[in-house]
């Protein structure tokens, strides 16, 4: 890692010139008090969804991106003067970003340690990610990982290499069963490991709202790496199949349904021969 030698490190020296994003994040307003955002110059792999949700008493944030712009202050007419509640599905870096902005931090007891000091990935500078994960995330079907994990900066003198993920304590550990009550409506913690040891998902039965994180998206998953296990993987997604799902927001790409979800699932336990 850079930054850890007592070596002074030297200005950014950009391989190519970077544009100036306009906006750093994307929102869209979804039906039943749910935004989605997501940082469209950060690289597909990194490229998360993460999600707002209204509730009467106090707001649900379901991740928080990378942290590369603050993002309370982005969005004043959904934080403002608001109880938020900010939950990771997992630790990986495009999803605490900006955990570290909220006062109440839930994620799955088994990666507390991970989200207050996170490890792995870090940093915006690629050549920072050991080559064998570099390869991994190659073969797993996403585009090469070059200079740097976005492509636009969020300002004229922005320096990536001044970047690294903060994560923060977690304020309440979560097991599966248990539940987060917004006020007018509640949301499932269900446990479901496989991508990461503490992944979760959050299951809004009374909309058929699956919240899934990394363990289903609509793109190539990432089950080979640290801390995955196929067999859990898989045992995972069987109990997403006895799930009366109406519609699924996953960590990534965009949102889709019932018949997609189980296509999904069938797919990768037939390529794991499970
Ligand atoms: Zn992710
Ligand atoms: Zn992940």
């Amino acid at each position: 890692m850079t930054g850890e030698t007592g070596v002074a490190e030297s200005p950014w020296q950009a391989a190519k010139p970077y544009p100036v994003a306009e906006q750093w994040y994307r929102r869209l307003d979804l039906e039943n008090g749910v935004t989605r955002f997501w940082e469209p110059h950060v690289h597909p792999l990194e490229q998360a969804n993460f999600w707002h949700i209204r509730g009467r008493d106090r707001d649900l944030l379901i991740d928080s991106g990378m942290g590369v712009v603050p993002l309370r202050a982005s969005f004043p007419d959904l934080f403002d003067g608001r109880d938020v509640i900010a939950v990771a599905t997992h630790t990986h870096i495009d999803h605490i970003g900006a955990v570290h902005e909220f006062e109440h931090r839930w994620v799955h007891a088994a990666e507390a340690r991970q989200m207050e000091k996170p490890g792995g990935v870090v940093s915006l500078v690629c050549s920072d990610i050991p080559p064998w994960l570099r390869q991994l995330f190659l073969d797993a079907g996403y585009p090469p990982l070059e200079e740097l994990l976005i492509d636009a900066f969020p300002h004229a003198d922005y320096n990536p290499r001044a970047y690294r993920l903060r994560g923060a304590a977690p304020t309440r550990l979560l097991a599966d069963g248990d539940t987060i009550d917004l006020g007018d409506r509640i949301f499932e913690v269900l446990h479901l490991p496989g991508h990461s040891p503490g992944s979760i998902c959050l299951w809004e039965a009374a909309t058929g709202a699956l919240y899934t994180g990394d363990l289903v998206y609509d793109g190539p998953l990432v089950y080979e790496g640290p801390g995955m296990d196929l067999e859990v993987y898989a045992q995972s997604l069987r109990r997403l199949q006895a799930l009366p799902v109406r519609v699924v927001h996953a960590g990534h790409d965009p949102s889709f349904g019932r018949d997609r979800l189980d296509e999904i699932i069938e797919t990768y336990l037939k390529r794991w021969g499970m």
